[in-house]
C-alpha cells in the first residue's frame, strides 16, 4: 500500500465529535472541542478505507487524507 497520511483543518471543524466517535484511533477531540489527528500516517488499506469513509462523514470536509501520488479526499467547499 501506498503511504497515505491524514489531515484534518482545525479551522474549519465544527467539534461535532463525529471522526472521534467513529475511530478513536485516529481521532480525538482536544480540549476546546476541535477534532485533531491522533496518528497521521494511515497503516493499513483497511484503516485508510476507514478515515476515507469518515473524511466523507465530515459536516464540514474538514479531513483530507493523501498519499505520495495523489489526494484521495479532498475537501471542495471552498
Ligand atoms: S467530523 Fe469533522 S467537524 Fe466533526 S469533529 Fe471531526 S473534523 Fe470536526
Amino acid at each position: 500500500m501506498a503511504k497515505a497520511w491524514i489531515r484534518l483543518d482545525g479551522d474549519r471543524c465544527r467539534g461535532t465529535g463525529l471522526c472521534a466517535a467513529m475511530s478513536e484511533r485516529h481521532f480525538e477531540m482536544d480540549g476546546s472541542g476541535t477534532g485533531r489527528v491522533v496518528v497521521a500516517e494511515v497503516a493499513s488499506e483497511e484503516d485508510l478505507l476507514d478515515v476515507l469513509a469518515i473524511a466523507e462523514c465530515c459536516p464540514t470536509e474538514s479531513i483530507t487524507v493523501t498519499t505520495a501520488d495523489a489526494i484521495l479526499d479532498e475537501d471542495s467547499a471552498g
